[in-house]
């Protein structure tokens, strides 16, 4: 998250009370804790404003050095989106750049 916290994370789930419980770091091999995190995030009003941030404050990190459930997405998927989108920038660069 941001240095100053963002009005969204008000509106979190996983920051509201029933949340407090579930395990937002699972270990990688949890599947179980990590669907229960990606199921509170799938009801979760902000996600989008969450993954955003996310993706933001990871830049170009390694997906082992992405920690914990964000946005509703594990480290490792973050960071395939993060590829994903940078991959997009760069052939619309080349494509307009002809
Ligand atoms: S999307 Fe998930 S991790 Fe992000 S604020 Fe919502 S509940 Fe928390």
């Amino acid at each position: 998250m941001s240095q100053r916290t963002a009005a969204w994370t008000a509106r979190a789930l996983c920051a509201q009370p029933p949340y407090r419980g579930v395990d937002f770091f699972p270990q990688p091999n949890d599947q179980r804790s990590t669907a229960k995190a990606v199921a509170v995030c799938a009801d979760c009003p902000v996600w989008r404003d969450c993954l955003t941030d996310a993706l933001r404050t990871e830049g170009g990190s390694r997906p082992e050095y992405r920690h914990g459930i964000r946005g509703g997405l594990t480290g490792y998927e973050r960071y395939a989106s993060y590829r994903r989108v940078t991959q997009n920038r760069r052939r619309a660069r080349q494509a307009a750049a002809r």
